[in-house]
């Protein structure tokens, strides 16, 4: 939908997205970095937030062939990998958009067209996509079987990295330089994602994959000084009204009020990506003061207690970054990740990228 009057808008500083990689750069070891602009580039969006990283990086991931060709139409020149099953369906896409597909089924090597470029994927315990370590002797058979295909890298997936201190990433690094030895002649090896380059002093082989450090975040938890979140989430207040003692405030009427006070209203909810399970939790920024959501968030709006602080509507309310609670902090009070927060950063929303 194309937004003429939008009631929020998220502001994107670009040079920061810079920043970050730059500060990622000195802190891995990794030659190269992949940047991942899968979803819109978590909700960012993913033209032009490729378009500022290209030059401080080597390669872009994606999730899909769709993904991948919006970034080619957007005149991103790079390497492309697609993460995504590679099917009757894309397989020419691959090559008309000169896209490295990812190959993790052996049915994969007759599905690809004469000429694409492949990394394979290794499944060492993420159980989600991939060939299982113990068919590598019948992979490489398969890769120098098929040189009608070009076998660009090799990589793996941590499952357990978000977070530092897990025995799991080590185990899984084993069984990835296990694999790894099969595959010599590979030019490019890669298994780090966020939470392993950033939580983990691990060997990142040749290239680390990230999507969330050029945002800001770091997965999980622990947030890392040196970042900086690229994306601010704004609003304003569009009204003010006292309710008396007892009265109680949104649908299910899960917050009284306790004393007089005022309610200012946001015209953003859940159907923008305020998670509902951050009810009578998340504290928003209003002239440089922090207001709780009262009551249930709804779809369009939600209500903050004021108190006394009778403020002006049309006053602006920072609901995401800056002075507010940032991704990570939402993640934590709403049992989610920082994924999946910006990620759901969608629809109603205008995006005002500045600073680039
Ligand atoms: C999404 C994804 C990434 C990036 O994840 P971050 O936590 O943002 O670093 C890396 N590799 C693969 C295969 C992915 O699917």
């Amino acid at each position: 939908m194309k937004l003429h009057f939008p009631n929020s808008y998220a502001e994107i500083e670009l040079s920061t997205i810079t920043k970050n990689l730059r500060e990622l750069r000195k802190r891995t070891s990794a030659e190269k970095i992949l940047s991942v602009v899968k979803c819109n580039a978590y909700g960012h969006g993913a033209v032009r937030v490729a378009r500022q990283a290209e030059p401080d990086v080597d390669w872009f991931g994606v999730a899909s062939v769709d993904e991948a060709i919006e970034l080619r139409m957007g005149g991103i020149k790079k390497s492309i990998l697609v993460f995504e099953v590679p099917s009757v369906r894309t397989a020419a896409a691959y090559q008309t958009h000169g896209l490295n597909a990812s190959v993790s089924d052996l049915t994969h090597f007759s599905i690809l067209m004469d000429g694409t470029k492949y990394h394979l994927n290794f499944d060492t315990g993420m159980n989600r996509l991939g060939f299982s370590p113990s068919q590598a002797t019948e992979v490489r058979k398969m890769a120098v079987a098929n040189q009608r295909l070009i076998c660009s890298g090799i990589y793996s997936h941590y499952s357990m990295a978000d977070d530092p201190g897990s025995d799991k990433v080590d185990k899984q690094l084993k069984k990835f330089k296990d694999v790894i030895k099969h595959f010599e002649e590979v030019p490019l090896v890669h298994i780090c994602n966020t939470g392993g380059a950033v939580h983990y002093d691990l060997e990142p082989f040749d290239m680390v994959r990230t999507g969330l450090t050029q945002l800001g975040y770091a997965a999980g938890r622990v947030q890392p000084d040196w970042l900086e979140p690229v994306l601010t989430w704004k609003s304003k207040v569009v009204q003010v009204r006292k309710i008396q003692k007892g009265d109680s405030v949104s649908y299910g009427g899960t917050w009284t009020a306790s004393k007089e006070c005022y309610i200012g209203s946001i015209p953003v909810g859940y159907g923008d990506g305020v998670p509902r399970s951050l009810s009578n939790k998340l504290k928003v920024s209003v002239n440089g003061e922090m207001y709780p959501v009262v009551g249930n968030v709804t779809m369009d709006n939600i209500m903050i207690n004021l108190g006394d602080s009778k403020i002006q509507a049309e006053s602006e309310a920072t609901i995401l970054g800056a002075d507010a609670w940032d991704a990570s902090k939402w993640a934590e009070e709403a049992g989610s990740n920082v994924h999946e927060i910006l990620t759901g950063l969608s629809g109603r929303m205008a995006r005002n990228y500045t600073d680039y």
